[in-house]
C-alpha cells in the first residue's frame, strides 16, 4: 500500500465517522419518537381497533348477552372457540338452552374478528389489552363467561296503544247546524224508529188516539 492510499483511507474513515456522529448528534436533540416500555405503561395509548383479547362483557348483575347459539364457534375458521351449552328450566317451567362455558384459545386465535361480526347478540368483543404474554400455555385457554353468570333477560314491554289523532270539531254554521229531524212515517230506516213511529199511540185512558183521523172527521 502506498503512502497516499494510506492517507486516503484515514480520510474516508474519519469522514464516515463524522457523518455518523452528525446523525447521532441531530437525533440527540430532536423530539423522541420511540417510547420506553414498560415505563410508559400508564401513558401508553393503544388504538381502539387493536384486537388483543376476546372478552364477553358482563353487566353489574353478572349477566351477559350470549344465548349459546354457537354461531361464533361454527364460523371460527380454525376452531378456536368452543361453546358448551346446558338445559335450564326458566321461571315459567319451560326448558331452554343456556350457556355453560364459552371457551376461547388465545394461542390459536388469528384475530380475524369473524366471531364478533357473526354474533347475533353482540355478546363478544375484542379489547385492546395487548399484554397477553404468559409463561404457561394453559393460561391461554380462556373461559369468557364469568362464574355464576347468566343470560340477560330481555325486558318485556307492553306496547303502548297507538294514539289516534282527534280532529277538531268543525265550527257549527247556519248551513251545517243540524235541523230538528221530522220523523215521517215510513221514512225511518231504523227498526227502533219504525217501531216507535208506526206504533199506534194510546191515550192515558187506554184508547187508541189518532190525530189524523180526528182532524179528518172534523
Ligand atoms: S377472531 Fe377469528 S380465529 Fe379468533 S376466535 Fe374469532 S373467528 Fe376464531
Ligand atoms: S357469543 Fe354470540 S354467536 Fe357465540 S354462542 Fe354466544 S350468542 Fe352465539
Amino acid at each position: 500500500m502506498s503512502f497516499s492510499k494510506y492517507i486516503s483511507g484515514i480520510y474516508t474513515g474519519l469522514k464516515s465517522l463524522v457523518g455518523g456522529m452528525m446523525v447521532t448528534w441531530k437525533q440527540f436533540w430532536s423530539k423522541k419518537v420511540t417510547m420506553e416500555y414498560p415505563e410508559n405503561r400508564k401513558t401508553l395509548v393503544i388504538s381502539d381497533r387493536w384486537r388483543s383479547e376476546l372478552i364477553m362483557p358482563h353487566d353489574e348483575n353478572n349477566e351477559h348477552a350470549c344465548t349459546a347459539c354457537g354461531i361464533c364457534m361454527r364460523n371460527c375458521p380454525n376452531g378456536t372457540i368452543n361453546v358448551i351449552s346446558k338445559k335450564v328450566v326458566n321461571e315459567e317451567g319451560k326448558s331452554r338452552v343456556a350457556l355453560d362455558k364459552h371457551l376461547w384459545d388465545y394461542g390459536m386465535c388469528t384475530f380475524c374478528n369473524i366471531c364478533v361480526i357473526s354474533c347475533p347478540s353482540n355478546a363478544i368483543i375484542f379489547n385492546n389489552d395487548f399484554e397477553g404474554a404468559v409463561f404457561d400455555r394453559e393460561k391461554l385457554h380462556h373461559q369468557l363467561n364469568h362464574p355464576g353468570s347468566k343470560l340477560r333477560e330481555k325486558k318485556k314491554t307492553v306496547p303502548a296503544a297507538p294514539k289516534t289523532p282527534v280532529a277538531p270539531a268543525p265550527e257549527a254554521t247556519e248551513a251545517t247546524r243540524p235541523t230538528p229531524s221530522v220523523v215521517t212515517a215510513g221514512t225511518s230506516t231504523s227498526p227502533a224508529d219504525n217501531k216507535t213511529d208506526n206504533a199506534p199511540k194510546t191515550s192515558p185512558s187506554g184508547n187508541l188516539s189518532n190525530e189524523h183521523t180526528d182532524k179528518e172527521n172534523n
